[in-house]
């Protein structure tokens, strides 16, 4: 991830050599023949394909990362992403540009550029992106139900307090689920549990286990802390 990209770019071209044009079949040649020139004279070296003016369409830029991908190139593959003027948002473009490649294990870098963001921004998108690919854990990973008629509690409500409590648990996952008729098996493959099991209560979970039943609401919070502190998974923030 490089937060100014300009800058990255240019520093990018002074430092090594960029091959231009649109044919995928002679971008790769090109791309082969300065992977061996660079490796032939030792040369720390990059290979991606850089969305020229980012109008291609979100198929065409993946299918080029795909194709790099197969080359027999021992160099990091470093994916760039530019924001289209698309009705699709930046940040979902972006997700869902490297999500594919990166779920499927291509990719070894990113690198991104989008006139709207900040640079807490890109930093954000990044980390967050990379979280949710599970190449680079850096933050608590939640996991929530989308909520229905059995829901037993507020869930964005509870699920925004939870997270200003705990989100800065690196690593740790934690399910947070409307009811204990389908919320326990949906948990994937969390560390703990919060689970409504009634009006006004909570059920807690380590793995796949019930440990806690029947919690008060309003206790629920600080159980759920002390059980993460039980198995040596707290930090404090
Ligand atoms: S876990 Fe329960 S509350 Fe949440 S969506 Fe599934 S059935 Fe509804």
């Amino acid at each position: 991830m490089q937060a100014d990209f300009e800058d990255y770019h240019t520093a990018l071209h002074l430092a090594f050599p960029f091959v231009e044009g649109r044919d995928l079949r002679l971008l790769l040649d090109q791309i082969q023949v300065l992977h061996a020139f660079c490796r032939e004279y030792g040369l720390p070296h990059v290979v991606s394909i850089y969305p020229e003016d980012g109008t291609q369409p979100f198929d065409y830029q993946v299918g080029n990362y795909r194709a790099l991908a197969q080359l027999p190139l021992d160099a990091p593959l470093v994916l760039c992403f530019r924001h289209r003027n698309t009705n699709l948002e930046p940040v979902s473009q972006a997700a869902t540009e490297f999500g594919s490649l990166l779920c499927d294990g291509i990719g070894d870098a990113i690198m991104m550029e989008c006139d709207t963001w900040s640079a807490k921004t890109y930093t954000q998108v990044a980390f967050t992106i990379l979280q949710a690919a599970r190449v680079r854990i850096s933050k608590t990973e939640f996991i929530s139900c989308p909520s229905c008629g059995r829901t037993l509690f507020d869930l964005q409500e509870t699920t925004a307090r939870i997270k200003s409590q705990t989100s800065h648990l690196k690593g740790v996952k934690i399910a947070i689920m409307g009811c204990i008729v389908n919320g326990p098996g949906e948990m994937a493959d969390a560390d703990f549990g919060y689970v409504g099991s009634g009006v006004g209560k909570i059920d807690l979970y380590v793995g796949k286990e019930k440990v806690k039943t029947n919690i008060p609401t309003e206790q629920a919070d600080q159980a759920l802390i002390d059980l993460i502190k039980a198995h040596g998974m707290w930090q404090d923030p």
